[in-house]
């Protein structure tokens, strides 16, 4: 199989009272494998369809590939965004550069918290680092996939879909987003936003 479930890198208990133990394992356990399976799934699709030179379905190939891949991708980005050791603020360069771009760092949290509420259907906020303008973005992806910037090397992802907080949070996602910011690992940030300057 190309494509495998990764360990979560803490407890699913971890990272209560913010986010449950039970949302954790739901949506790391079967939400995030269904995600793997689908990728994988495709693969073995457009692999059948290469030997059987029928292309027929190849749009919705296509289409499934880049959810499911697109859905596995930032999912591993997601678990590693978070710890129990989270929270406060970034510091040292990627710090500037959110003063520098954002104006500020309630400033940028501010819009990544709209971005992440105000997501119409299911899909994700996303801190970007975009290497032709080489700056930092905020983005608002629907689905998995819809809305990203290509290139963009994405640096902290928060999760929309009501998988990831309507068992403990319900309707309000609002609520949820700002227990997220509790947990962000702003050292594993810095670390990606360290990778994708250089
Ligand atoms: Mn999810």
């Amino acid at each position: 199989m190309t494509y495998s479930l990764p360990p979560l890198p803490y407890d699913p208990a971890a990272l209560e009272p913010h986010l449950s133990a039970r949302i954790l394992e739901l949506h790391h356990g079967k939400h995030h494998q269904a995600y793997v399976d689908g990728a994988n799934a495709t693969l073995d699709k457009l692999a059948a369809a290469r030997d059987q030179g029928d292309f027929a379905s190849l749009v919705g190939l296509q289409k499934t590939l880049a959810f499911n891949v697109a859905g596995h991708v930032l999912h591993s980005l997601y678990w590693q965004n978070m710890s129990p050791d989270g929270g406060g603020r970034p510091q040292g360069e990627l710090a500037a550069a959110i003063d520098d771009q954002f104006g500020g760092f309630d400033a940028f949290r501010a819009q990544m918290t709209a971005a992440t509420v105000s997501v119409q259907g299911s899909g994700w906020s996303a801190l970007v680092w975009e290497p032709l303008g080489r700056r930092l973005v905020v983005e608002q992806i629907e689905d998995h996939h819809n809305h990203s910037i290509e290139g963009a090397r994405p640096l902290l992802v928060i999760d929309a879909w009501e998988h990831a907080y309507y068992l403990q949070y319900e309707n309000r996602r609002a609520e949820y987003v700002e227990a997220i910011w509790n947990v962000v690992n702003w050292d594993d940030v810095a670390t990606r936003f360290a990778a994708a300057v250089g």
